[in-house]
C-alpha cells in the first residue's frame, strides 16, 4: 500500500532531520503531531477521479499544539516529504504575516539544507501588493497623464470632501514625485516591485492607483506584460513545490488558479483558530449608497472604450447607469425614512452610527429597488465583461495599439470592483429568513451605517452570512483532499466541539482531531492569580476603578518585563491617566507608537535590567513572543468577551435564541475561552521560563461559566486573592 510507506517515510523524514540538530532535544509531543500529519495526508486521495469511480477518500486533522510543541517543524517536514514523495504540493497558509516571515526566512531555508531532496518554496501574496508598471508608467509621466490618471490619485471619497476646496496642487506634485521616485528605483532595481519591501509603506490612498489589481489588468496582451514585476513572481509559485500564503489569500483565490488546486496538493493551516473570522469577513458585502459618482465615471470610460473597439452590448449602458444610480439613492432615501430617528440618534458614539436588521428580515419596501439595482448592475458587468472580451481580443490583433486598449481597460476595471460590490452585497441583503418555522434556514445579518464626511452624510448597506461553518463547508472543505488545521488554541474549556463548528468540520467523518499538550511544567513554572474586586466587571465605570487602583498597586512591584492586556482602549486610557509620574517612563502603550519600536524599546529596557511595562490590547494578546525576562508577569484587566457591538455576532446570538438555544452558552463561552487561552499563552514561552498571570475579573473563579473558562488554561498553580 502506497499510503503506509508515504506515511513512513515521512515521518522517516522528520526524524532524520530533527536527529540532526544540534543540541536537539527529543520532543514526544512532536513526534505524535509528526506522526498525525503523515498518516492524515497519506490517506488523502488527490487528482482527478474518474467519472463513476467511488467518491475520494478525504483525510483532515485538526492538532492543537501546545506552546512548546514545536507544530511547524512538526507539520512542515512530513507534509513537505511526501509531498515530495507523491509530486504533489504543500500550500502553507497562516493568518500573520510574523509566522509567514518565519516560514519563509527562517524555518523553510534551514530545512531546505536537510532534507535529502531539494525543494523550492516561495511565499504567494495578493496581486495588489506589487506595482503595475504600465499604471506607474502613465502615472509617473508628466507628459502623458491625462485629467482621468489625476482623478485616479484621490479616492472618490476624498475627492468629494476636498471639492469644496481647491485640491492642492502641492499635493498633487508631491503625488507626481512619488510616483516618479518609485518608477525610478523599479527601473533601476533599488526596488523590486513589492509594496511590502518599500522603506515606508504608502498611504493606501497612494498606492492603490498603482496596484497590479486583476480587475484593472489585461495579462499576457499588457505590453509590460514580458516584465511585468507580479508575473515574474508568480513564476516563483508556479516553480515552488511549498508555497506559503495567508488565510484571506486562500479564501479570496478560490478558483482563481493562483495558488495549487486544492483538491490536488496537501493543506496546512497553521493558526487555525482565525479561519472561521477569516472565512465572514470575506464572504460579507457593503455598498455605499451615497458617493455614487463613480458610476458616472465609469460609465464614462466604458462609453470612450467605443471609440476604440466597437462593443454592441453598450448600447443600453447609460440607461442602466443611470437607473442603478436612482435606485440606490432611492435605497439611501428609504434607509433615512425607516431608521434615520435611530441612526440620528447615535451622533455622539465612536464610529459610524449603525441599525441592525432584526432576524435579518428586510422590510419590504427596500425589497424591490434593492431587486432593481441588482439587475442593473448585473446587466452593467455583462457590458463590461464584454468591453474586457473587446479590448483583449483587439490587443491581440493590433499589438502596436496594446498601450492604449491596456490603459483604457485599466482604467474601466478600477472600478469595476464598486459595481461588483453592489451586486454582491444586493444578492446577501435580498436573501430573507424563512416565514415560517423552519430554523434551519439561517439568516444573513444585515445593517446600515450612517457617517458623515464633511458636510455630506453617508449611508451604507452591509451583509454577511452569520455561520463561518456553514460557508467554508460550502467553498473550502467541497474542494480540500488532505488537510492539517493547527493552533496552540483549538479547544474550548477543553473541547474540539465549538471550533469543529466554527470551522465546518463538525460531523464530518474524514476529520480526526489530536491535542498535543505543550512540554512545559505549567504547575510549577506559573502561578494564576485570581485577583478579585469588590465591583462588578459589568459595572464598569465601579469596577474600572477598582481594579486601576489594584493593577497600579501590582505594576508597582514589577522588576523586569510584563504585559498589561485590555479589552478596550477606553479602560486603557482610564489606566494610562491613572498612572504616576515615575511609572510613565516604565510604560509603553500600544496606541502611542509602532509595535516594531513598541518591542524593540521593551527587549532594551529589560536587557539593562529595568522594569518595562507594555499597555495593550487584543492584537497584543496574540502573537507576542516574549520569552524569560521579558514577560515575567501578565495582567488580564478582564475577560476578554468579544465587543457587543459586533452586528454579525448580534445577528447569530438573535437567530439561535429564536433556535431555543443559548448564544451564551454555545457562542459567547467558547469563543472567549479560545481568546482568554491566546492571552494567558503569552507568559510561558520556554521551558525555562516563570511568569505571575494576574486576572482582574471575579468571574473566572467565582461562576460556572468561569470555571469552564478555567478548564481551557494551562494547569497554573491557581492563587485566589478575595477583594477586601
Ligand atoms: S501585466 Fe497586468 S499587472 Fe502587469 S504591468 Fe501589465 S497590466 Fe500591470
Amino acid at each position: 500500500m502506497h499510503e503506509k510507506k508515504w506515511a513512513d517515510q515521512a515521518l522517516k523524514s522528520f526524524d532524520d532531520v530533527v536527529g540532526a540538530i544540534p543540541g536537539f532535544r527529543n520532543r514526544e509531543g512532536q513526534r505524535k503531531m509528526a506522526a498525525q500529519v503523515a498518516q492524515t495526508l497519506s490517506q488523502a486521495q488527490l487528482g482527478k477521479i474518474d467519472e463513476g469511480a467511488p467518491e475520494p477518500t478525504r483525510s483532515i486533522a485538526v492538532v492543537q499544539a501546545g506552546t512548546g510543541v514545536g507544530k511547524s517543524l512538526a507539520y512542515s517536514i512530513p507534509a513537505i516529504s511526501m509531498a515530495l514523495a507523491r509530486g504533489t504540493r504543500v500550500l502553507i497558509s497562516t493568518a500573520t504575516v510574523a509566522l509567514q516571515e518565519q516560514l519563509v526566512n527562517k524555518d523553510l531555508p534551514a530545512l531546505a539544507q536537510q532534507l535529502e531532496q531539494p525543494f523550492k518554496f516561495a511565499l504567494a501574496k495578493g496581486r495588489g501588493r506589487f506595482v503595475c508598471k504600465l499604471k506607474l508608467e502613465r502615472l509617473a509621466s508628466t507628459g502623458e497623464a491625462q485629467d482621468e490618471d489625476l482623478d485616479d490619485l484621490f479616492a472618490e471619497e476624498k475627492a468629494q470632501a476636498q471639492s469644496r476646496v481647491a485640491r492642492p496642487a502641492l499635493e498633487l506634485e508631491a503625488r507626481m514625485q512619488f510616483y516618479k521616485s518609485m518608477a525610478n528605483a523599479l527601473a533601476s532595481q533599488a526596488w523590486d516591485g513589492d509594496r511590502d519591501s518599500l522603506e515606508t509603506p504608502p498611504e493606501a490612498e497612494a498606492w492603490s492607483p498603482v496596484a497590479a489589481e486583476s480587475s484593472s489588468c489585461t495579462g499576457k496582451h499588457c505590453p509590460a506584460f514580458s516584465n511585468c514585476v507580479y508575473y515574474e513572481r508568480r513564476k516563483d509559485l508556479v516553480a515552488a513545490q511549498v508555497i506559503v500564503a495567508n488565510h484571506d489569500l486562500l479564501l479570496s483565490s478560490l478558483g482563481a488558479r493562483l495558488l495549487p488546486e486544492l483538491d490536488n496538493c496537501l493543506l496546512v493551516l497553521d493558526e487555525a483558530h482565525h479561519l472561521p473570522a477569516t472565512a465572514l469577513g470575506q464572504f460579507a458585502g457593503e455598498m455605499d449608497l451615497s458617493r455614487l459618482g463613480w458610476i458616472d465615471k465609469l460609465t464614462s470610460r466604458a462609453l470612450r472604450v467605443n471609440t476604440l473597439v466597437e462593443v454592441e452590448e453598450l448600447a443600453d449602458l447609460p440607461s442602466h447607469a443611470s437607473q442603478l444610480r436612482q435606485q440606490l439613492q432611492e435605497l439611501a432615501r428609504l434607509v433615512m425614512e425607516l431608521y434615520g430617528d435611530t441612526l440620528k440618534s447615535q451622533k455622539d458614539s465612536w464610529g459610524p452610527a449603525r441599525v441592525r436588521v432584526p432576524r435579518g428580515m428586510l422590510p419590504e419596501p427596500l425589497l424591490e429597488p434593492l431587486g432593481r439595482a441588482a439587475h442593473h448592475a448585473n446587466s452593467f458587468l455583462d457590458a463590461l465583461r464584454a468591453i474586457s472580451k473587446a479590448l483583449r481580443a483587439a490587443i491581440k490583433d493590433n499589438p502596436e495599439e496594446a498601450r492604449r486598449l491596456s490603459t483604457a481597460y485599466a482604467q474601466v476595471g478600477a472600478l469595476a470592483p464598486r459595481l461588483e460590490s453592489v451586486y454582491d452585497t444586493a444578492q446577501l441583503l435580498m436573501q430573507q429568513p424563512a416565514q415560517d418555522d423552519d430554523s434551519s434556514r439561517v439568516p444573513n445579518a444585515k445593517w446600515f451605517t450612517l457617517e458623515t464626511d464633511g458636510e455630506y452624510i453617508v449611508v451604507k448597506a452591509h451583509a454577511s452570512p452569520i455561520l463561518p461553518g456553514a460557508t467554508l463547508r460550502h467553498h473550502l472543505w467541497s474542494q480540500v483532499r488532505g488537510a492539517v488545521l493547527t493552533s496552540a488554541t483549538l479547544t474550548s474549556c477543553g473541547q474540539f466541539d465549538f471550533f469543529l463548528r466554527e470551522a465546518g468540520l463538525h460531523d464530518d467523518a474524514a476529520v480526526t482531531t489530536l491535542e498535543v499538550p505543550s512540554p512545559f511544567d505549567y504547575a510549577r513554572q506559573g502561578t494564576l492569580v485570581a485577583r478579585e474586586t469588590v465591583a462588578d466587571p459589568k459595572e464598569a465605570a465601579r469596577f474600572t476603578q477598582e481594579m486601576v487602583d489594584a493593577l497600579l498597586g501590582d505594576l508597582s512591584r514589577v522588576q523586569a518585563g510584563a504585559l498589561v492586556l485590555f479589552t478596550s482602549r477606553e479602560q486603557m486610557r482610564l489606566a494610562v491617566d491613572a498612572l504616576s509620574t515615575a511609572m510613565r517612563s516604565q510604560v509603553l502603550v500600544q496606541t502611542a507608537m509602532p509595535r516594531a519600536l513598541l518591542l524593540a524599546r521593551h527587549r532594551d529596557a529589560v536587557e539593562m535590567g529595568e522594569p518595562s511595562i507594555i499597555f495593550g490590547m487584543q492584537s497584543f494578546g496574540e502573537g507576542l513572543d516574549l520569552p524569560g525576562a521579558l514577560c515575567e508577569s501578565l495582567f488580564i484587566t478582564k475577560l476578554p468577551f468579544a465587543p457587543p457591538d459586533d452586528p454579525v455576532g448580534e445577528a447569530r446570538a438573535e437567530w439561535l435564541r429564536s433556535s431555543g438555544r443559548n448564544p451564551f452558552n454555545e457562542l459567547v463561552v467558547p469563543a472567549t475561552a479560545i481568546r482568554l487561552a491566546q492571552w494567558v499563552g503569552r507568559a510561558i514561552r520556554t521551558e525555562e521560563d516563570q511568569a505571575h498571570v494576574y486576572c482582574y475579573d471575579r468571574r473566572l473563579v467565582n461562576t460556572s461559566y468561569g470555571q469552564q473558562l478555567l478548564k481551557g488554561l494551562p494547569p497554573f498553580a491557581l492563587q485566589r486573592r478575595p477583594a477586601r
